[in-house]
This record gives structure tokens, C-alpha cells and sequence, in this order.
């Protein structure tokens, strides 16, 4: 078998065409607000995509650069003004933040209705009584390929390898709620090629090189590669070993090409969905 190949470059085009459409015929423009502390060449990298996507979608977008040296008082002072304007719909921490600034206490600041990401906990809360208000775009994205695939959770074995709160966790939740039956893997996890085994929908979020072989996936199921590592050659690879996978999936997203162009997507979906939420 040859899986089909899931074009996350390609469905996230379509999207982001019908989202600038969308955006086009309103009265306000949504517009996202990145914040940047220091200047870690991968997140500036990051950033600088967010708002180059953000122009061509047609949403406003501010960045606010800050130095290494902030301390968690003042990120909190920034996020507060940003949640307190009324022209800002989104609010985007990028995230690793630099040691003195609790990642927790970034995300407890920022309003569940302007939590683009979706990781606040809020909104992983509310997911998790299935009353999704913004979903973290990882997982949202990655759900939105498995669509692409024509294979409806419902019903079917999922494995979700790796527990984290961006990745794993509500990726497992929204298959749970897609009606899959869901086991999330994860470093304590014994014999993981065969728990992978069982699955029809296999979720790799690990972040580790081409972690995932062809004997672990039982024939014809539907592989979500979320990895992104580069190898010492700097070549970017996922979590699963694409080439031999392939020749036993039915379906498998590429690195790079697939879960990740899906991600930004659906960040400026969120941004749209959360000016539309605060302004009906
Ligand atoms: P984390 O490091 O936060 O989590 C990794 C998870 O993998 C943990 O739950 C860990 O288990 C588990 N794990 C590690 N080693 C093993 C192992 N040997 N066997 C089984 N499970 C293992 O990573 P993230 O969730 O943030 O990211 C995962 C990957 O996805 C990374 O490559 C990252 O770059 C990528 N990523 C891609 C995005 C995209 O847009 N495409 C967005 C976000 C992330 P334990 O909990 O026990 O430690």
C-alpha cells in the first residue's frame, strides 16, 4: 500500500482563501496582537510568519518586541493593556518565555475570548467539558487533516503518542469528542509499538526523529505526523519514519507540508472566530 498524502500546505491555501473572503465582507477588521520577549531566531521566525499570514489573510496585527531581560510584572502589564483594548480580538504570547516569566502565570492573563492559541486554562478547561470556546491550533489543525483523509474517528482505535497541554492532550480530547477511542502514550508507556499497533488513527507529538516505524502501524490507518525536529544535517523531519510508514498507511501528513501550515491556519481561523465571539 501507498498512503494517500495528507497536503496540509494545500487545505490550509483553501482555508486561508475562504477566510480572507470572510474577512473581507466585515465591518471590522480582527486583528491579532503577537508579543515577543527577547530574540530567539526560531521564535523570530515564528512571529514573523504569523504576521506576514495575518497581512495576506487581511486581519490587523500588531507585534510588540520585547527585551530578554523583561520581568514577568511587566509582560503581565502588556498583556493587560492588550486585553483591556477593545481593537485587539487576539492575543498571542510566543512561547518558549525567557526563565524569570512563569509560562502559567502568561497564560492566566490572557482572556479565554482573546486566546488565539487556545492554551489558557480556560480554554483547555473548557474543552475538556466539552464546551469548546477557542481550541489550540495544533490539534485543531491536525483534526481538520484527518477530515481531509474521509476517515471518521467515530467509532475507531486512536493513539495519541505524547501528553503535552499544546499537542497531545487536547488532540486526545477532541478525538474523544469525534467519538474515538482514545489511549494517549507517552515516555512511561511499555510496549508502545504495540499499543500503536491497535489503532486506526495514529498522532504522533513526541519530538523525536523519525520515532515512529512501519511495523508499529497496523495496515491502512491514518498516520498525524505533528513532529518538526531537524536532524544534524538540518534537514527538518516529523516524529514518524514518512518513507517506510507510507508503504502501511492508508493516509500520512508530510514534514514539513502537513500539520504545521494547518497550525498557522487555524490560528487566523481562531482570530477570526474570536472577533466574530466578542462581536456578533
Ligand atoms: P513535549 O516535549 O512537550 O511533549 C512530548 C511528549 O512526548 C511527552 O508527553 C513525552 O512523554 C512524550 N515522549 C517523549 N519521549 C517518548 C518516548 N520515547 N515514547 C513515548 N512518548 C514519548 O512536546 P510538544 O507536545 O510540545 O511537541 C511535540 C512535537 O510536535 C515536537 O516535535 C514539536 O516540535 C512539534 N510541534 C509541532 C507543531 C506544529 O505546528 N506542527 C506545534 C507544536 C509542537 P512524557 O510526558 O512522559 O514526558
Amino acid at each position: 500500500m501507498t498512503a494517500t498524502i495528507l497536503d496540509g500546505t494545500a487545505v490550509s491555501k483553501r482555508l486561508m482563501a475562504a477566510l480572507t473572503e470572510r474577512v473581507a465582507g466585515m465591518a471590522r477588521k480582527p486583528t491579532l496582537a503577537v508579543v515577543l520577549v527577547g530574540q530567539d531566531p526560531a521564535s523570530q521566525v515564528y512571529v514573523k510568519r504569523k504576521g506576514k499570514v495575518a497581512h495576506e489573510v487581511g486581519l490587523g496585527h500588531r507585534q510588540i518586541d520585547l527585551p530578554i531581560d523583561t520581568s514577568e510584572a511587566d509582560l503581565l502589564k502588556v498583556v493587560a493593556e492588550l486585553a483591556a483594548d477593545d481593537d485587539v480580538d487576539g492575543i498571542l504570547v510566543q512561547f518558549p518565555v525567557p526563565a524569570q516569566i512563569r509560562q502559567s502565570a502568561v497564560l492566566d492573563a490572557i482572556p479565554a475570548e482573546k486566546d488565539v492559541d487556545g492554551l489558557t486554562t480556560a480554554n483547555l478547561g473548557r474543552l475538556v467539558q466539552g464546551r469548546p470556546l477557542l481550541v489550540a491550533c495544533t490539534p485543531k489543525g491536525a483534526m481538520r487533516l484527518i477530515a481531509e483523509s474521509g476517515v471518521d474517528p467515530a467509532g475507531k482505535r486512536a493513539v495519541v503518542i505524547g501528553r503535552s497541554n499544546i499537542v497531545g492532550r487536547p488532540m486526545a480530547l477532541l478525538l474523544e469528542q469525534a467519538n474515538a477511542t482514545v489511549t494517549v502514550a507517552h515516555s512511561r508507556t511499555p510496549n508502545l509499538a504495540d499499543v500503536v499497533r491497535e489503532a486506526d488513527l495514529v498522532v504522533a507529538a513526541v519530538g523525536r526523529p523519525e520515532f515512529v516505524k512501519a511495523s508499529w502501524i497496523k495496515p491502512g490507518a491514518v498516520v498525524i505526523d505533528v513532529g518538526i525536529n531537524r536532524t544534524p544535517e538540518g534537514k527538518l523531519v516529523g516524529d514518524v519514519a514518512t518513507a517506510e510508514v507510507s508503504e502501511v498507511a492508508g493516509a500520512i501528513t508530510p514534514v514539513p507540508g502537513g500539520v504545521g501550515p494547518m497550525t498557522i491556519a487555524m490560528l487566523m481561523e481562531n482570530t477570526v472566530e474570536a472577533a466574530v465571539s466578542r462581536r456578533p
